[in-house]
């Protein structure tokens, strides 16, 4: 479980037109960052550290360090990038912010107590937090959809 805290080993740059799939890697705990506007700078940076990038853009097809996404639809792109990388094998859900992509930290109860609703601090005892905006996660139903909607992504394609 020591793996936890590093998270996948596979880091994103979504270009401007994958907002939605940015979100569901950090959700899925892919570190990933994301260009409001196309943005060399932030390309060349991306590619000195390691990120692959993610484009709708057709001509970055022959680039080793892109991936075209021909679909507009989230689960095919999700599941295109599972057949390239395995991403299903490699999913830590909620180890991301989904919406600043820092590494959450764990947190007690008692600290967060005053910050989620008095049911959630009361029935949960493990939260984690994002350093960055102090958005709060914790395991609930909600979670437990998301997962069982990642899942879903993926068994879908086995299955196609
Ligand atoms: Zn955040």
């Amino acid at each position: 479980m020591s793996k936890m805290h590093s998270g996948p080993q596979v880091s994103f740059l979504c270009d401007q037109n994958l907002g939605r799939l940015a979100r569901w890697l950090r959700i899925m705990g892919f570190d990933t960052e994301y260009m409001r506007t196309w943005d060399d700078d932030a390309i060349e940076r991306a590619r000195a550290a390691g990120r692959i990038l993610l484009t709708r853009r057709r001509d970055f097809a022959s680039d080793r360090q892109s991936i075209v996404l021909e679909s507009d639809f989230l689960k095919d792109q999700l599941g295109y990038l599972d057949k390239r990388l395995k991403l299903s094998e490699m999913l830590q859900p909620y180890s991301r912010c989904s919406i600043c992509n820092a590494s959450l930290k764990c947190v007690k109860a008692q600290d967060v107590k005053n910050l989620v609703p008095e049911y959630v601090s009361t029935t949960r005892e493990t939260f984690v937090r994002c350093p960055h905006c102090l958005r709060i996660y914790w395991k609930g139903t909600h979670t437990v959809k998301m997962v069982e909607a990642m899942h879903r992504i993926f068994s879908t394609r086995v299955r196609s």
